[in-house]
């Protein structure tokens, strides 16, 4: 058992305690429980994260396509440049977050 002090009062309370015993402040917050919850909170938006780039790699990889078949499109090479660019980006942006997700789903 170690002594801690309490973040509201500073007095010296118990780690054990979840209540100071001087001013009846929850420890809650620091307690291993709490951390536990906010990391898997932080996992999780984590994790929403990179659905929503994943999603948006998914449309810059459709929309690279599009140019590139673009039946009347302006006879610049540049467009398909920009076509291919666009899949190249939107398919190694896909696979990127597929991997971290993974990863993220492993740690
Ligand atoms: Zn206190």
């Amino acid at each position: 058992m170690a002594i801690i002090s309490c973040p509201s009062c500073q007095k010296q309370i118990s780690d054990k305690a979840s209540m100071c015993m001087h001013c009846d402040a929850t420890i809650g917050p620091i307690s291993k429980e709490s951390m536990e919850s906010s990391a898997r909170v932080h996992k999780i938006k984590q994790a929403q994260g990179i659905q929503i780039q994943t999603f948006l790699a998914l449309i810059l990889f459709l929309a690279g396509f599009t140019i590139w078949y673009w039946d009347d499109k302006p006879d610049e090479y540049w467009f398909n440049i920009i076509g291919q660019g666009m899949i190249a980006v939107g398919f190694f942006w896909y696979l990127l977050n597929r991997v971290r997700l993974i990863l993220l789903k492993r740690s």
